[in-house]
């Protein structure tokens, strides 16, 4: 379909442009990339912009994502690494259903995914009550946001997925910091500032070094307004450089 520039991965949400394939290859190579300079290169922490392709399926793309590298980084970091329990922090307005259901029943995937809730947005998923299927029962928390939710939400529910992801004592963690839950995107109605990415991003970074020798990459996820882009991602990367 890449080759051809025609047509639509899905209902029309993801067109089949010229090169598409290359472009979504090179996500993935930099998220693996990222991934093996924090293993093998002594590199604690990254940071990929164009990545955290979430709402990909292994078999097929969707809502802007054609491979989910996301899902590529946490099967290179086991069948490479021996790395078996990771932690997946979501904070895109959407949640991030490609990776939720590709591990719902992995339980040494632990997935805290924090978004507006699915009965006003895209892609409808990610009620509270999912929480991961059969052993891995409990390997997974959902929270939804009323539409409107800002700071104020965000840091109120905050102290469960810190709570979480400590208690899952993660030997990685992988940070999706969308940028479309703050106010003014386009297409949702969350409202949070930078300060939101920023406190993520620092106190996951705290939980990095308490649990798994600093190792955690955030990719960016969503973000359909520019400033608000550059605001979000700028806060974690500051975050990612400045802490100790
Ligand atoms: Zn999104």
């Amino acid at each position: 379909m890449s080759a051809r520039d025609m047509g639509t991965f899905d209902d029309g949400d993801t067109p089949a442009f010229s090169g598409v394939y290359e472009a979504a290859a090179y996500v993935v190579g930099s998220t693996v990339d990222a991934v093996k300079c924090i293993m093998e290169k002594g590199c604690r922490r990254a940071f990929v912009p164009v990545a955290g392709l979430h709402h990909a399926a292994r078999d097929a793309a969707t809502g802007f994502c054609i491979f989910n590298d996301i899902g590529v980084a946490i099967e290179i970091l086991r069948s490479g690494y021996g790395v078996r329990r990771i932690a997946y922090v979501d904070i895109d307005v959407h949640h991030g259903d490609g990776v939720f259901y590709a591990y719902e029943a992995d339980p040494q995937l632990f997935i805290a995914d924090v978004h507006e809730d699915g009965r006003y947005l895209f892609p409808g998923t990610g009620a509270a009550h999912e929480a991961g299927r059969g052993a891995a029962a409990g390997s997974k928390l959902n929270i939804p946001l009323p539409p409107g939710a800002g700071d104020t939400s965000f840091l109120q529910v905050w102290p469960r997925i810190e709570a979480f992801v400590r208690h899952a004592r993660p030997e990685f963690i992988i940070l999706q910091c969308g940028a479309d839950s703050l106010a003014g995107d386009p297409l949702a109605n969350l409202r949070y500032s930078p300060a939101a990415h920023a406190h993520a991003a620092a106190r996951l970074c705290e939980i990095a070094e308490e649990c798994c020798e600093g190792r955690i990459v955030a990719l960016g996820g969503g973000g359909y307004n520019l400033d608000n882009v550059a605001r979000a991602w700028t806060a974690v990367v500051r975050v990612f450089i400045e802490t100790p």
